[in-house]
């Protein structure tokens, strides 16, 4: 049987929805350091009318209060506005069709946004809708498994991209970040899906987006070979430029991509100085994007998505594992372990008795024998928690290790200095959260909804522009929690 197609079996049919699958809002993380819960299921209608009920009851009472005690009480949580029900979407001024610009800002962390004044990415803000504690990435919290859940609504179980690199074990193909092969990349991503439907989308970068798929054939001049050494700048005024075409050829859909602040959060983790400038930089750039969209009139009009794709965490208390130090237990030759830190992955070869090494492993991690033992938990793949998503292909190693907040694992003790930042944990750590900032005329203003995971937003997208979505993981209920309604 052909390899890929016994991956493709696990894929779109069989996708657990959100609706049918209540245990991914399991709130606990793995080795309990982190007391936050991780994904506040998304507000069902019936819960949001009753909370805006309760609301308007409270704003009611507080009326009657003082005007000091209404400021005082305006400055907390819940003063913030919701949805109103007698509030719908605005209408388009300009423009004649809707039009989605997606824009993803590489590892920044949820509270980056505070770091600097951040007067632009602060106008949308106040003027959109945000989630509140941050968004929630998939797990592994990496680049590429995360950017491509957000534009096809599919964990990486089911998209395929279930690392930034692995090897199929079926054929021993490697897949990288430069990988273009279509057979790695399942699911359907929003520029196909568009492109199925006979709508235009641009990408200014964006993992999976040069891979010719479905109707999709990266268009020459509006999917952009990737290339990191083209000015944060240039991209911005190249995403301007779609807006004068005539109106029938601007993109109903773009992307664009910045790889700041994560450059800077692996060099120095994420509370450097040079945080503050990366993010002072990105604000900028949302000014820069901000003030050609308000030349050509159509600000308003443009829907503006901001995102990161998972957040960072600092690794700098030499919080090591060294997995020789099992040898007492269990040797684990480099030759099982395809994936160290932050998923340390265990592929033993046919024939080893799989619960035996995890049995081994973790009584060794557990003995406190072991240095930073216990900030190591081994699972197989199909006994890790549901909420996870990570079991559901073959790609995905038998054997998966769940790491403490910024510890990393390695083969041998090394007396090299580890010193910067990370990310691939755990998505229940608060610290591995990003930014949704949404501004446009299905947003209301000033709105703060509750954190969710990033693979609601691909019926998000597609609700805001009136196309049929593929299955995904997302619940199709989410977007009418998050949207005003159409006029
Ligand atoms: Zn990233």
């Amino acid at each position: 049987m052909d390899p890929e197609s016994v991956l493709n079996t696990a894929k779109p049919t069989q996708i657990p929805t959100r609706e049918e699958d209540p245990s991914s809002n399991q709130s606990t993380s793995l080795l309990s350091l982190s007391t936050e819960d991780p994904s506040s299921p998304p507000q069902k209608p019936t819960t949001t009318i009753i909370f805006i009920a309760l609301l308007l009851v409270t704003c009611v009472a507080l009326s009657a209060a003082s005007a000091f005690a209404f400021l005082f009480f305006s400055a907390g949580k819940s003063a913030h506005p919701s949805i109103k029900e007698d509030q719908t979407a605005r209408p388009l001024t300009k423009l004649d069709h809707p039009v989605v610009l997606l824009i993803s800002s590489d590892g920044f962390r949820f509270g980056y946004q505070h770091k600097a004044p951040t007067p632009n990415i602060h106008r949308l803000i106040a003027n959109g809708t945000e989630a509140e504690t941050g968004l929630i990435p998939v797990f592994p919290t990496l680049t590429f498994p995360n950017h491509y859940s957000i534009v096809t609504g599919l964990y990486p179980a089911y998209h395929g991209i279930i690392n930034n690199k692995f090897v199929d074990p079926r054929t021993g193909a490697v897949f990288s970040m430069a990988s273009h092969d279509p057979k790695w990349w399942l699911g359907e991503p929003l520029w196909e899906t568009l492109a199925n439907h006979g709508l235009k989308a641009s990408t200014y970068f964006w993992p999976g987006s040069e891979v010719i798929k479905g109707s999709w054939d990266c268009p020459k001049g509006f999917c952009m070979p990737y290339n990191e050494s083209v000015p944060f700048e240039d991209r911005v005024d190249t995403v301007l430029s779609y807006f004068d075409l005539p109106s029938n050829e601007i993109p109903e859909f773009m992307t664009l991509y910045f790889e700041d602040p994560d450059h800077q959060g692996h060099l120095v983790g994420p509370d450097d100085p040079q945080i503050t400038e990366a993010v002072t930089h990105i604000d900028g750039l949302i000014g820069r994007l901000i003030s050609g969209l308000e030349k050509r009139g159509i600000f308003e009009d443009v829907t503006i998505i901001m995102v990161g794709d998972h957040g960072m965490v600092g690794t700098c208390d030499k919080k090591l594992i060294f997995l020789d130090d099992l040898a007492k237990w269990i040797k684990i030759p480099a030759e099982w372990v395809p994936y160290y830190t932050p998923v340390p992955s265990i592929r033993p070869p046919a024939g080893v008795n799989l619960s035996e090494v995890v049995a081994k492993m973790n009584e060794g991690l557990q003995s406190g024998k072991v240095k930073n033992g216990k900030n190591l938990k081994m699972y197989l793949k199909e006994d890790l928690p549901s909420r996870l998503h990570y079991s559901g292909s073959e790609r995905i190693p038998p054997i998966i290790g769940m790491l403490g907040e910024g510890f990393k694992v390695e083969q041998k003790s090394t007396t090299a200095q580890e010193c910067g930042g990370a990310h691939g944990y755990d998505n229940a750590f608060f610290s591995m959260r990003t930014i949704f900032i949404a501004h446009g005329p299905q947003f209301g203003r000033g709105v703060k909804v509750p954190s969710f995971e990033n693979v609601q937003i691909y019926n998000v997208i597609t609700s805001i522009l009136n196309v049929p979505g593929a299955p995904n993981n997302g619940t199709s209920s989410f977007p009418r929690s998050i949207l005003l309604p159409k006029a």
